[in-house]
This record gives C-alpha cells, structure tokens and sequence, in this order.
C-alpha cells in the first residue's frame, strides 16, 4: 500500500465533502472581513460579544503585562500559578461545584476526564448527537460504549438495566449542531434510579442559558445532581479552555489521572486570569445585558424563521435543507449577501441532514437580523427546508 493523499482528497472532493481553513479578520460590531469584504457573521460562538470586547482585551493585556506569556511547564511540573488556582475556585463557585479543574480545551478536558473515570468493564452511554470529543474521550477510555437515539429516555432506560461495571450517562446540555436541549430532568432521574454518573457538556449553555448564564442545569436547578459539569472558555467566555467542575475527590483524582492535563503545559497564567474576569463580567449585570439582546435576536430570528419563538431553544438555529450541495450553495449565496452562515455537512452531521447553522451574539442589531430571516426565507422558502429540528448527527 503506498501513501495515496491526493487520492484520498480527489475522494473527498468527489463525495462533495472537501473543507478548507478560511481566514477572517474581526471587524466592527458582528462584522468580519472575509475575501477582502465586510460580512455580517452568523457563525461565532461569541454568545455575549466578549472576544473582542474592550473589557477582555485590556483584562488580558492586563494579565500578560503581570504573569508573562507562556506558564513554562505542565501544572504538575511547576506550570501551576495561582491565577489557574483562582479560575478554578470561581468555576466551581460558577456551577455551584466542591471543585473544578481547568484544562487546554474543552476537547482535552473530554479526553482527560473521561478515560480517567471510567475503563474497561465499564460502561458509557452517549446520546447519539454528543460532540465529538465525547464520543473520543468515550472510546479511549476502553469502556462498553452505548449510544441512545438523541433524547431517547425509553432507550437510555433500557440501556441502563443492561449496563455492566461503573455506568456513566453522557450529554450535553445545549445541542451544537441543533440547538434544542437535553430532556434534563428525565435523565437525572434515570441515571440516579439506576446508580449511575452523569456528564453533562454545557458548552453552548454557559452565559445563555440559565441565573447569571450558569447554563440549563443551573436553570433547572439541577445543578447538585450532576456529577461531571462540563464547559468551556472558549464560546461564551470569550477566550480558551475547558473546565470539569465535581466534587473535591473527583477534581483530586483528575489531578492524578487525566492525561491531557497532566501531559502538556499549563495555559497561559495570563488566559486564566482574563478568564476570571469574563465569568464575573458573564454573571454580573453587563452579562445580564448581553444575554437580553441575545434572546431578543434569538426569538427575533426564529419569528422570522417561522419556527416559533417558544421553539428556540439556544442561540443555535439551524435550517436543515438535508442535500449537500444545497445547502453548500444556500450558504454561498448568502456570503454573496454578505451573510457568514455556515454550511454543516457529514461527518459533522449525518448524511443527507446537511444544514445552515445560524448562531447568534448579543453583537448582532435588531435590523441586522432580520436582513438574515429576509435573505433565509428568500433563499430558502419553508417548502425546501428539511422538516423535524434534530436530523441525527453520526
Ligand atoms: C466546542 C465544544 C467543545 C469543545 O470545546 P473547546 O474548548 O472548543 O475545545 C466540547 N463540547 C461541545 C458540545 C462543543 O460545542
């Protein structure tokens, strides 16, 4: 067998699957430069607007100015500073945990926590629409892995009575690619009857969702029922890395097994420090600003949508138009409008459920968004969208 790249590409390519990195520079507002021109961007994970808010970028200067740039060595070397300390204690004051433990990315505190709990014997049950680094750290660790179809409680039931060894539930809370949530509370409830763990990824819900934006657990009060709160720094924060919040022995335990912490170098002192700063400026009353603009465009966009404002359910809305290459070329059409939306194609989603995938910020005006709904329902009437909200992800 020889090594075969541009084979693989030209298969790629033909299947209609072929992406490419495309580089854009920030511009005003909910603006990006994009191919030499200004866009509307409908595609960032920015909920609140902090990536280039003037609070974060003087906060993390700030920070740089007094910890330096890099943390020099892993945190069990002498990477940790205090500033890591710091994040760590608002984090699990945030999600109302003993503990919380920082890591590189949302990925590596997937792929470190995961495999550190659970093994071989054991056993992990996935909703079949979790993010991929649940579905990674799931297989690494060696575990039985079961998959029910996506808020499936009669499933997830029956794959509970069958379990073997130390059972871990995994979700999140605020679908990526859907936007629609998870049936929390009957989950909690199955996995305590049956003496199971549950892992909740709340990527997408943090600074959303929730009192203070502390996500859809926080929101339903269920916050002290979840053994493993998962999130990251890099959506609504503003910045970058993952965090698992737990109990102190969970926390202590991660210290001593999870891979990804322990193999590679602390995060910037300095990210962490700034980190600090976007959660109190998230909880408090600026974030509460930012989180009534952005549920302002988001039932202002799903009027327009006419999915209805009660339906939305995230910053997340997706318009699923199931062929590939329709919806390739709705989301050209729109960047030709000067819209940045996403097409969202297999492996990502499931085949033949390729969507537009419009996200929302608190940056976005009022006029700014309906144009999109006008362009959307130009482009795309109701009669060639794809009917139900959650297509199945692979
Ligand atoms: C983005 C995302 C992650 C990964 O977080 P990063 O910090 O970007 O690595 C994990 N889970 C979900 C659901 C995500 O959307």
């Amino acid at each position: 067998m020889s090594w075969d790249i541009a084979g693989a590409l030209r298969g790629i390519e033909a299947a209609g699957l072929r992406r490419e990195l495309r580089a854009l520079a920030p511009g005003p507002g909910a603006r990006v430069i994009f191919q030499g021109r200004e866009v509307l961007n409908f595609s960032s994970n920015d909920y609140l607007g902090l990536a280039a808010s003037p609070m974060l970028r003087a906060a993390l200067a700030e920070a740089v100015e007094c910890e330096g740039a890099g943390s020099a060595a892993s945190r069990l070397v002498c990477g940790t500073r205090g500033a890591h300390e710091e994040l760590e204690q608002a984090l699990a004051g945030f999600k109302g945990a003993e503990a919380a433990l920082s890591f590189t990315s949302g990925y590596a505190a997937a792929l470190g926590a995961l495999p550190a709990l659970a093994g071989r014997g054991d056993t992990v049950i996935l909703d079949k629409l979790s993010h991929a680094c649940l579905v990674d750290a799931a297989r690494l660790s060696g575990a039985d892995l079961r998959v029910f179809p996506h808020n499936h409680l009669g499933k997830l039931e029956r794959l509970l009575a069958s379990a073997r060894g130390r059972v871990l539930v995994v979700t999140e809370s605020v679908f990526s690619m859907d936007g629609d949530r998870a049936a929390l509370p009957g989950i909690i409830e199955l996995k305590e009857r049956h003496g199971a763990w549950l892992l909740l990824d709340e990527a997408h819900a943090v600074g959303v969702l929730g009192p203070e934006g502390r996500g859809l657990a926080a929101e339903l009060g269920l916050e002290k029922r979840v053994e493993l709160q998962m999130g990251t720094l890099s959506k609504a924060l503003g910045l970058c890395g993952g965090y698992i919040a737990a109990s102190r022995a969970v926390a202590d335990l991660l210290v001593n097994r999870a891979r990804s912490l322990i193999y590679t170098t602390a995060p910037p002192p300095a990210l962490a420090r700034a980190a600090v700063r976007a959660l109190e400026w998230a909880r408090g009353a600026h974030g509460d600003e930012a989180r009534a603009r952005l549920w302002r465009n988001i039932r202002s966009l799903a009027r327009g949508l006419g999915i209805g404002e009660e339906s939305a359910a995230s910053a997340i809305l997706p318009v699923i138009l199931g062929d590939e290459a329709a919806a390739m070329k709705a989301s050209a059409q729109l960047l030709e409008q000067g819209f940045l939306v996403p097409a969202i194609r297999y492996p990502t989603v499931a085949r033949g459920s390729a969507r537009l995938r419009i996200t929302l910020s608190a940056l976005h005006e009022e006029n700014e968004v309906e144009a999109l709904c006008d362009a959307v329902r130009f482009l795309v009437p109701p009669s060639e969208r794809a009917a139900g909200s959650a297509a199945s992800r692979r």
